[in-house]
């Protein structure tokens, strides 16, 4: 099912709304007129019946009621009067209640106060009776009653029935269209931003939203948008720098490989001649073979790879593993390599990734130290963390290339890495095994003096801890 849109939705609720107060307020003002209008029907019947009580209370059966009084009361078009002694005989009697059968009490006694009650007469529709005993000027008994119809009263109520029955529907529909337009001009800024953010494509990354007001809502999305596009872009970025450096890496060694090929086909040549150019081609498969491995690493790391925490790895045998395997390289370049103050924890994570980490680390101390250095490995426990550092004495880094060390294809001096066979993805990788290990990677380093890379790693367990 299709849904409504917003705009409509906000409508809606809004004539909703303003529906159930329109009906509440039309039922509570009908009623306060209702009582308004029978509370003064009701008075003005009082009225006239204290006027005629007053006229005809000076008169008696022996003494009639003067034809001026008669005549003024056969006059009256909308009450009607009817004034009776005890023993049922008429003093005064409006034209109107000649022939009709009237709810008249049987005796004055029987009335307590003023009684009102209501008649449908056939023929003339409703009236309203009050009917009250009272005593005439000569202590005489006597019963006075006024009649008028209700018509006036009900044509009053119907008109303001038929008001506000009008008005309502009027005032619903004003609100139906204002609350639409007025919808539809507070959602116009969200519908200027899936436009933008339509038009914010791959190719058009640079394009931002407008932010006119950053305090109120819709300011506040577009400042997260325009945040969320910008580390799109800068991922994007990074992404295309990536393929295009490894585009490139990976071009070197198959220009070397096609071209020591095409030589070597171009004229017939001695098998030693061969055997060189079958040698420097596994030279560069080997190359190529190190860095898609180096490139797989990462790409698995980036698609997030799942780290098995429940693995324990000791730290002072993994580090004096990797320190065996790269004793022998450094002894060749008259390096002391050395490993002091392990603390005897284990880290949680995956004991291959981790030997990786600090073979890359120590290579690297190994590569950029110059014969007679010398490489530490250390080891020390702050709080819940473990801290591994390679030291070493050799070539230094400047300070500004230390913020981009970390960064993939990275290389300080390029020409020189890259014919010592570096490929600076080596701390890249270093920095995403760490990362997935919940930990992270700094450097410090001076040139001429030395660099030291720290590993910050979570601890799992202290070895003597049971
Ligand atoms: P590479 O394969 O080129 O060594 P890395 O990512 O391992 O790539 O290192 C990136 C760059 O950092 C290297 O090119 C190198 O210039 C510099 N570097 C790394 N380790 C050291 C070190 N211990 N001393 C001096 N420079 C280093």
């Amino acid at each position: 099912m299709r849904h409504l849109s917003i705009r409509w939705r906000l409508t809606l609720w809004n004539v909703g709304v303003l529906a159930i107060i329109i009906l509440g307020l039309s039922v509570a003002v009908l009623v306060l007129v209702q009582r308004y209008l029978w509370s003064r029907f009701d008075a003005e019947l009082a009225e006239e019946l204290r006027e005629v009580v007053e006229d005809v209370s000076p008169y008696s059966l022996k003494e009639p009621v003067s034809n001026v009084i008669t005549r003024r009361y056969d006059l009256h078009t909308h009450t009607f009067a009817l004034v009776r002694t005890a023993d049922g005989q008429d003093l005064l009697r409006s034209r109107f209640f000649v022939n009709l059968d009237l709810p008249l009490p049987d005796t004055p006694e029987s009335l307590r106060g003023t009684r009102y009650d209501d008649l449908l007469i056939p023929n003339l529709g409703h009236f309203r009776f009050i009917t009250q005993a009272f005593r005439a000027a000569n202590s005489q008994l006597m019963v006075a009653q006024i009649a008028a119809p209700t018509a006036n009263l009900e044509r009053e109520y119907r008109g303001a029935w038929w008001t506000l029955g009008t008005i309502g529907p009027i005032a619903l529909l004003v609100a139906c269209v204002g609350g639409s337009f007025l919808a539809s001009r507070a959602l116009a800024p969200i519908e200027m931003i899936t436009q933008t953010a339509e038009r914010i494509s791959a190719e058009k990354l640079t394009e931002r939203l407008n932010v006119d007001r950053s305090d109120d809502e819709l300011g506040r999305l577009s400042t997260t948008l325009n945040r969320m596009f910008d580390r799109l872009q800068e991922s994007i970025n990074e992404m295309r720098r990536f393929t295009a450096d490894a585009a490139h890496e990976l071009r070197s060694p198959l220009t070397v490989i096609r071209t020591e090929a095409e030589v070597a086909l171009r004229t017939p040549r001695s098998a030693d001649a061969y055997r060189q150019v079958i040698e420097t081609t596994l030279e560069e498969v080997s190359r190529l073979s190190d860095l898609v491995n180096q490139l797989l690493t990462l790409s698995r790391h980036d698609s997030g790879i799942q780290i098995a925490d429940s693995e324990e790895v000791p730290l002072d045998a993994l580090l004096q593993d990797v320190a065996e395997k790269l004793h022998i390289l450094a002894e060749q370049k008259q390096i002391s390599l050395s490993i002091t103050d392990l603390p005897d924890v284990t880290v949680a994570g995956d004991d291959v990734l981790l030997s990786q980490v600090f073979y890359n680390l120590v290579n690297n101390a190994v590569h950029y130290t110059n014969p007679q250095g010398k490489i530490t490995v250390r080891g020390d426990r702050i709080g819940d963390e473990v801290r591994v550092t390679v030291e070493d004495t050799g070539l230094g880094i400047a300070p500004e290339h230390l913020s981009r060390l970390f960064d993939r294809f990275y290389r300080v001096d390029d020409s020189r890495n890259r014919a010592s066979g570096g490929t600076g993805l080596g701390l890249a990788i270093c920095r995403s095994i760490v990362e997935s290990h919940h930990g992270h990677i700094t450097v410090e380093s001076q040139v001429g003096r030395g660099s030291k890379f720290a590993v910050f790693l979570p601890v799992k367990r202290t070895k003597n801890e049971t």
